[in-house]
């Protein structure tokens, strides 16, 4: 089974891409796991930009294939924020909950119209020569008004979806179908498959 290193010590992204791509013989091990104890500053202004120093990191590292995935919500009321600052967006120590009740409040009586919002995914892939790809992905979306759903991580319970639900009220692999990340991962495997 090819292994692929996942450069990110975030387990909801692990287990996302874990189920994701074994369908295909792949085998994603977490950083943690090829053993490397690493925090790279993600200080790129785009998502590519800050997958790209995070693969590039583990690759210089390790010479092995690795995958570095960057992602945020884009809130169009807020200009497009948080953006590459979602992990940041209230501060180095806040919660999942902290970073949701931010944009909940912010868009305290804001109207269903103007609530419009996105997830967006860049994957960098880095194969164990070192050639360089990029693999995006987006699903659209609505901010709620309040949380709802226990699964997921992140932004998901006040992301409404494409299909009317929040992302944490979507299984796994109902999230996954129409997930950015899930996109940018469909799009990776069909380069890999070929
Ligand atoms: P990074 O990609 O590790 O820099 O993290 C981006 C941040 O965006 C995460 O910490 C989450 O807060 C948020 N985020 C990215 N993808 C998702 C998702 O699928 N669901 C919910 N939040 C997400």
């Amino acid at each position: 089974m090819k292994e692929i290193i996942l450069a990110s010590n975030n387990k909801g992204k692990l287990i996302e891409l874990k189920e994701k791509l074994s369908k295909f013989g792949l085998n994603v091990i977490s950083q943690k796991e090829a053993g490397i104890d690493l925090e790279v500053e993600e200080n790129g202004i785009t998502f590519s930009d800050n997958a790209k120093l995070k693969a590039e990191a583990i690759h210089n590292i390790t010479k092995k294939a690795v995958i570095a995935d960057d992602s945020g919500l884009e809130v169009d009321f807020l200009n497009g924020e948080p953006g590459v600052y979602s992990h940041r967006f209230a501060g180095p120590d806040a919660t999942d909950s902290d970073r949701y009740n931010k944009i909940l409040n912010l868009l305290k009586d804001v109207p269903d119209d103007k609530r419009t919002a996105r997830f967006k995914c860049s994957i960098c892939y880095i194969d164990e020569d070192g050639k360089i790809q990029f693999f995006e992905g987006v699903s659209e979306g609505k901010i709620g008004y309040e949380p709802k759903g226990d699964n997921g991580f992140g932004y998901d319970p006040i992301f409404i979806s494409e299909n009317g639900k929040t992302f944490a009220e979507l299984s796994q692999e109902e999230k996954s179908e129409i997930s950015h990340r899930g996109r940018a991962v469909e799009k990776l495997v069909e380069f890999l498959k070929n």
